[in-house]
């Protein structure tokens, strides 16, 4: 009998990102990669989980030429089996989809329809939706979303202070990240489940951040809102800004709406600030005062939510680090976590440098949790997936 496969994917506007999967109750990745710079000179990077990296060069490709040099590269050397699913990660579900949901004609012309709520999102995700129906037509193909994890979230976190019809027109803090969240409390049940009921501040700290305050595997409040530019300043994204300065741009910079897209978007955040890199290892490596004053900044935002989040929960059973920062930099642990006693968090030095899951020396836990956002949609194709 054949293995069935399935397929995780992460679409951006130059690149998706995948996973493969063995049909298994809770499959561990056997490749994970991504093909980057589609439409240029696009490469295939593998990276099987017992075997060596691998780069292939692609040329001009597109979508759907992509999914099939996957396909080609990376499915079929893993085994003899078919791809039975196809699992995607969609950046918003709006106000109805807080599930993972079988894809069809009308789910997609729903998800369509929120384009412009995660504009540097959505489309490129879509994309990847039709490009898979055309390269596995006999595929399961779910939809799985960064906002359902906070749907539930209360109505004081769910709204703006702006006119109430807004509100009803969707005009919402939706909130990201939600797969990562997801991953993370899922994984708290299984390594510390007294934790898991309790009160967790999880920092997703990656070139795209956010902070999420967690009751009992419940999302209360989170960084980010309406798009994933708001919260914490990211790699290239802003984070919290007045929304004077967008009035400023517009009116007294003569900045379009594509101007101020771009700005906040892709030349914010740390690079930005820092005018060299949205890369945290680089900036850690500088010596330039701007570098240290970007890393400043991203932390000083982190600790205001750390206290803003304890102030929501009414104190902190748990810190959790995720995502490429968190997982990596223990600087920047160490830093938001510097004269924290009066929350019981204290970074232990030695744990800390070996990103170990444990690093508190005091009373509070601060983990390190490495997370895993396909794994979350690799559980939720097989439960979708019909019996055999
Ligand atoms: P992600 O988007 O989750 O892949 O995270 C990417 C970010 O993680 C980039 O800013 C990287 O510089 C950062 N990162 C990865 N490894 C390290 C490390 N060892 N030290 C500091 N930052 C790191």
């Amino acid at each position: 009998m054949t293995t069935q496969r399935l397929l995780v994917l992460n679409a951006g506007s130059s690149s998706i990102k995948f996973a493969v999967y063995e049909r298994a109750p809770d499959p561990g990745a056997l490749v994970t990669g991504q093909v980057e710079n589609i439409t240029a000179a696009a490469r295939l990077i593998m990276r099987p989980a017992d075997g060596k990296a691998e780069t292939i060069a692609l040329g001009q490709t597109d979508h759907v030429a992509a999914l099939q040099e996957i396909m080609t590269h990376a499915v079929i050397p893993t085994g003899d089996g078919a791809i039975a699913g196809v699992g995607h990660r969609i950046a918003h579900g709006g106000l109805e989809f807080t599930e993972p949901t079988r894809i069809d004609e009308t789910v997609v012309a729903k998800l369509k329809t929120l384009e412009p709520l995660a504009p540097l999102h959505q489309p490129h995700n879509l994309a990847a939706v039709a490009a898979s129906h055309r390269v596995f037509p006999d595929a399961v193909q779910i939809a799985c979303f960064d906002t359902a994890f906070h749907r539930g979230h209360p109505w004081v976190n769910d709204t703006f202070a702006i006119p109430r019809s807004y509100y009803d027109k969707g005009v919402r803090r939706y909130g990201f990240h939600g797969l990562s969240y997801d991953y993370v409390t899922d994984k708290l049940q299984s390594i510390a489940p007294d934790i898991a009921t309790g009160r967790v501040i999880i920092a997703h700290l990656g070139n795209g951040a956010s902070m999420c305050a967690v009751k009992d595997g419940r999302s209360i409040a989170s960084t980010m809102g309406f798009s994933a530019l708001d919260g914490l300043p990211m790699g290239t994204r802003c984070g919290q800004l007045d929304p004077g300065v967008l009035l400023y741009l517009l009116e007294h910079e003569g900045m379009s709406t594509a101007e101020i897209t771009a700005l906040l978007y892709k030349e914010s955040g740390l690079k930005g600030i820092s005018c060299l890199s949205n890369d945290m290892r680089e900036l850690e490596a500088s010596s330039d005062p701007a570098a240290k004053e970007a890393i400043d900044y991203f932390v000083f935002r982190i600790r205001r939510e750390v206290g803003a989040m304890a102030a929501v929960l009414g104190g902190i059973d748990a810190i959790v680090f995720c995502g490429g920062i968190g997982e990596n930099s223990a600087t920047i642990r160490a830093n938001v976590c510097e004269d924290m006693d009066w929350l019981g968090l204290q970074v232990d030095a030695s744990a800390n440098a070996k990103n170990a899951l444990r690093i508190n020396a005091g009373t509070v836990p601060i983990l390190v949790i490495p997370t895993d956002e396909e794994r979350v949609i690799a559980r939720a194709l097989v439960a979708a997936l019909p019996s055999d």
